[in-house]
């Protein structure tokens, strides 16, 4: 479970708000152009006249070396709309001086109450995504333009990490129990197997469910920051082709696949050697395991790696005649995270469209160069912000979100032991005295309970309203107040 406790403090501020000065009269606005670049969205006085300052002045102003660029907060207007975002003392300020409320907690967000997007200035800002098979990396970054070329600097970064392994997984079961359904002595249920067609473009649930993780990330990230464009990085190999060859081979059979792309998929399956002789450093060809001659598919499943020699010293053979039956099994097994990635990364694009956004795709080899350069660690974070054709990037000093994506709890309401006997059933309604399990929330207990005090966290509830809280148990739902609704993602920082 992530940490919840990390929103409640705020993390060291990297810049002073030099906004106001003081003078004899209370306080004055400082003309526009002291105003930091990252804020022109927020130019203006801040407070209104003749209203103490809050803190001293202290620290440096910005001067546009871009050392102090993270913003944290997102801000929207009156109407929603998004504006710059802005640092976390900014926003504490906006607050406190309530001209602004809360908008949403994780990510932080806030909207100005006096302030429509037509009166603020934006600056152009890119959603950057390094998609992966287990973690995707996102980076929002302003846009600078210099005689060299772009630069972009840090507002926002985030790993959202996918939960494929867990839907194969209850997938898996659900298969079992339909199964054993079937066999078991109960009503008759005809079996389902091998009468169903797979429609075009047909994705694997996994990977479909990764690509709405990211696609209800950059809709949200659009909701919050006025993103122009998006970056995105694509894989090493070309996604021209677009299903998963080994699962849907038939796409490649009909030519769709360029035989190019097949060949970079098949020297990453064998790892750039022959895969009879080891040999490393030659020219390859594709053999047919199951000879052509002899009927055998142009399915990537059929293809192996093969030196010259060795693929004319095979002839007309299969693989196991040939004296390599470990071959067969090893071109069987598809190269798991590369054809996942090929698969989902092409519908990803092709889902991000609908954002309406100009996007532009990137390869990871192009990635990896620039976070060399760069001088970045390796995150999939400072992957993302380093996609792209770029002569610079500002990483700031701002720390990572962590995104976990949890679902929204599960279909099935009955609880089975190890044995597959039902133990325990959940309600029929999620929703109890109006808390659902997962949402944050923040509970005061009064000082003559057992629980006294307060609690911030997830909740878990109860058909009786006695909920757990973050750790603390048996704290009854009145005391509860909603702070953020379960969204099916879980929230840390790095
Ligand atoms: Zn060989």
């Amino acid at each position: 479970m992530l940490s919840w406790s990390w929103h409640q403090r705020m993390p060291p501020q990297c810049a002073a708000l030099p906004l106001v000065v003081k003078s004899l009269s209370g306080c004055r606005a400082v003309p526009p152009g002291r105003t930091s670049q990252d804020n022109r969205g927020e130019r203006g006085p801040l407070s209104k006249p003749g209203e103490r300052r809050h803190q001293p002045r202290k620290g440096v102003s910005y001067v546009g070396d871009g050392k102090d660029d993270q913003m944290a907060v997102f801000v929207v207007d009156q109407h929603h709309q998004p504006l710059m975002p802005c640092s976390e003392k900014r926003a504490r300020l906006l607050l406190a001086r309530r001209r602004a409320v809360v908008h949403r907690r994780v990510p932080f967000v806030i909207r100005l109450k006096d302030r429509e997007l037509e009166q603020s200035q934006v600056q152009p800002v890119a959603l950057k995504l390094d998609p992966g098979s287990q973690t995707t990396g996102m980076a929002l970054a302003r846009v600078q333009e210099t005689p060299e070329g772009e630069v972009h600097h840090a507002l926002h970064l985030a790993e959202l990490a996918h939960r494929a392994e867990e839907i194969r997984q209850r997938l898996r079961k659900r298969a079992v129990y339909r199964r054993r359904r079937r066999q078991a002595n109960l009503r008759y249920r005809a079996p389902r197997f091998l009468n169903r067609r797979r429609p075009p473009g047909w994705l694997a649930p996994s990977v479909r469910s990764r690509i709405g993780n990211v696609l209800t990330w950059a809709t949200r990230y659009q909701r919050w920051a006025p993103l122009v464009r998006l970056d995105v990085e694509r894989v090493k190999f070309d996604t021209q082709w677009l299903q998963d060859p080994e699962i849907t081979g038939v796409q490649y059979q009909r030519g769709e696949l360029a035989g190019w792309e097949v060949r970079l998929y098949v020297l990453e399956k064998f790892g750039r050697q022959c895969a009879y002789c080891g040999r490393t450093q030659t020219a390859f060809e594709l053999d047919h395991i199951w000879p052509r001659s002899r009927g055998g598919s142009d399915r990537v499943s059929n293809l192996a790696l093969s030196c010259h020699e060795c693929n004319t010293t095979k002839g007309s053979q299969t693989a196991s005649e040939f004296g390599h039956p470990q071959v067969e099994a090893r071109a069987r097994q598809p190269l798991k995270d590369a054809a996942a990635m090929n698969a989902s990364r092409y519908a990803l694009c092709e889902a991000l469209g609908r954002l309406g956004l100009p996007m532009g795709t990137w390869s990871g080899g192009r990635t990896r160069w620039n976070r060399d350069r760069f001088g970045l660690g390796k995150t999939h974070a400072h992957d993302a912000l380093c996609v792209g054709d770029l002569a610079g990037v500002r990483r700031g000093e701002g720390l990572t979100l962590r995104i976990e994506a949890t679902g929204r709890g599960s279909h099935c309401r009955t609880n089975v032991d190890d044995s597959g006997f039902p133990r325990g059933c959940l309600t029929r309604h999620k929703r109890i005295r109006g808390f659902a399990t997962g949402d944050l929330v923040r509970a005061q207990v009064p000082a003559h309970l057992k629980t006294a005090g307060v609690h911030v966290g997830r909740v878990a509830v109860q058909a009786s309203g006695s909920f757990r809280v973050g750790k603390a148990d048996g704290i009854n739902a009145k005391y509860c107040k909603l702070l953020q609704r379960a969204d099916g993602y879980g929230y840390g920082q790095r």
